[in-house]
């Protein structure tokens, strides 16, 4: 009589003994309470925002534990890969200084001991370990062809009861050794199925680490570790790769909690300990009053490469994903203004359990913070680094250096810096106007406040430039000087007395600094305007005055 062994052997006949990859692959060398994450996508599209959500909390709690984070590549549905699929994903984790200590560094290269970190590249090991559950009695060849698995699910949905290869339906899990092993030699196809002992009665108790404790019945589905083309399924590959490569902690998304009891279920009978899970609440939007997940299809903020087209600084959307992650990022933040993100203690205990809002207007908000706090130089090399692949215009105006540095640094590197730039492809249109040969190129629409008198306005700018301007004054005397041609054409000196009396005056200092700003930058919401005249210099000034007394 056959034994289980002679069906491994016939199955895998040249399959390692899986102690062997157990020792080629020992513990890591690591104090105690250091954490072991993994980023682990499938190269199956572009990057979604809930993946980077996901990376940016394995690589913080990995890091700040002074652990190891890697990137293992999950490309064993080849059906479905997308063409430079690797490296897209090594890119866009990139893009985010999401830098992974060991795994995938290109489609073809990685670093680190417990390679290869691409499950295609896996199967001998995965051949391994379904070879020792066999020999063990634990998993076994499934020979049922698509036309059978079709009548089971019909004949399921018919009596209303539970979909599965499971109990009595799991037809090829009563075949003798014998008889595998004649069908093999027939030529016939095969998958391998692990052979489940749960019990769908009884209750498995779980602790996870973000939704706390859970409880499920217990995994009986002999689901399908070895397809027929040799490589695992998702769920083999999970518990073999997280085993061998010492993960302490996966962190993953709430669609794959339903699986615990399936994935316990496999490291019971593998006989080792499993790692700890943490499921991540689905990214939600807020769309008409009611909350849906956020998706690539409908929302152009889904897909990673969104933020590095728009031009949104990393840095700002690391920030944002820790503030919905962790409720007392916020706290932390206001206390810690210029503090680096790093220095933010994470904890994945503290993650939300249910749906997580994603809100792009918040992120930009945040964005635009962090973009505050940059230097002139630091936003001028940033903007043009991504106006050179997205913005050609942008890219002229950088061109003159210079000038461009004193243009964006208007408002900049004091107490209050400027906030109106939340996106490098913001840039352009908030210093645009500073550039006279953009200026007098483009058509200008002058809208001016309170005070809209053509002839006023004339009158205003013309005496401005004669009695009131002098480029040496510094702010104060600029100021007071705005005060005096104020007042000598009648309209209130001191905003505050005009408060008090607007009965008594037509305008006041503010309308009159209103028609000059406009004049000179056709907007009625500019920085600084005595930085802005700083910048222009006298010149230029006058050509923008000119034209408006010239109409
Ligand atoms: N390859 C799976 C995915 O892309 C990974 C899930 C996990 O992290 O275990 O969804």
């Amino acid at each position: 009589m056959s034994d289980y062994n002679d069906l491994a052997n016939k199955i895998f006949p040249d399959a390692k003994e899986r102690k062997f990859y157990e020792e080629k692959y020992p513990e890591r060398d690591l104090k105690e309470g250091t954490v072991v994450t993994r980023f682990a996508p499938s190269p199956t599209g572009t990057m979604h925002i809930g993946n980077l959500f996901g990376a940016t909390i394995d690589n913080k709690v990995a890091k700040q534990s002074g652990g190891v984070f890697y990137l293992r590549i999950e490309d064993t549905d080849q059906k479905r890969e997308i063409e430079d699929g690797i490296n897209k994903i090594i890119k866009a984790l990139k893009d985010f200084d999401v830098i992974a200590d060991e795994g995938m560094i290109s489609d073809t290269e990685s670093i680190g001991n417990y390679g290869p970190y691409k499950q295609s590249e896996r199967k001998d090991i995965y051949q391994a370990f379904a070879k020792s559950l066999i020999a063990k009695g634990r998993a076994y060849p499934c020979f049922a062809t698509e036309d059978e698995l079709n009548e089971m699910r019909t004949k399921q949905e018919t009596a209303k009861i539970r979909p599965g290869y499971y109990g009595v339906w799991a037809k090829y899990r009563k075949l003798t050794v014998e008889d595998a092993i004649k069908k093999i030699d027939n030529g016939e196809k095969y998958v391998i199925r692990f052979k489940s002992m749960g019990d769908e009665n009884k209750k498995i108790k779980h602790h996870d680490v973000i939704k706390g404790n859970i409880e499920f019945p217990e995994n009986d589905q002999d689901i399908i570790i070895i397809k027929s083309d040799g490589l695992p399924t998702y769920h083999f590959a999970h518990a073999v790769d997280d085993y061998l490569m010492k993960t302490t902690l996966v962190v993953r998304g709430e669609e794959w909690v339903s699986s615990i009891p399936l994935h316990l279920d496999l490291f019971k009978a593998l006989e080792v300990k499993p790692p700890k899970y943490a499921h991540t609440a689905t990214l939600l939007k807020s769309d008409n009053g009611t909350k849906r997940k956020i998706s690539k299809r409908k929302d152009p903020e889904a897909a990673v490469s969104y933020y590095h087209e728009q031009g949104i600084p990393a840095e700002a959307v690391t920030e944002y994903l820790l503030n919905i992650a962790n409720s007392n990022f916020e706290g932390w933040r206001k206390g810690n203004k210029d503090a680096s993100i790093d220095e933010f203690k994470f904890d994945i205990k503290k993650m939300g359990v249910s749906g997580a809002l994603f809100d792009i207007v918040k992120l930009l908000d945040i964005s635009k913070t962090v973009i505050s706090k940059y230097s002139a130089e630091r936003i001028y090399e940033e903007s043009l680094k991504w106006a050179n692949r997205y913005d050609e215009e942008l890219v002229k105006l950088l061109n003159n250096k210079e000038y461009s540095l004193e243009v964006l640094g208007i408002e900049r590197g004091n107490a209050k810096p400027r906030k109106d730039i939340a996106k490098w492809s913001d840039v352009r249109e908030n210093i645009e106007y500073m550039y006279d040969e953009v200026f007098f190129e483009k058509e200008r629409n002058y809208e001016f406040g309170k005070i809209n008198n053509k002839e006023e306005i004339k009158n205003i700018v013309k005496l401005y430039m004669e009695k009131y301007y002098d480029e040496n004054d510094d702010k104060q005397k600029w100021f007071d000087k705005m005060k005096d041609l104020t007042e000598s054409l009648g309209y209130a000196r001191e905003v505050k007395d005009f408060k008090q009396n607007p009965e008594k005056w037509k305008a006041h200092v503010g309308d009159i600094s209103t028609v000059l700003r406009v004049a000179l930058t056709t907007r009625q919401n500019t920085p600084d305007l005595y930085e802005i005249m700083k910048v222009l210099g006298k010149d230029s000034m006058k050509k923008r005055f000119s034209y408006i007394e010239e109409q």
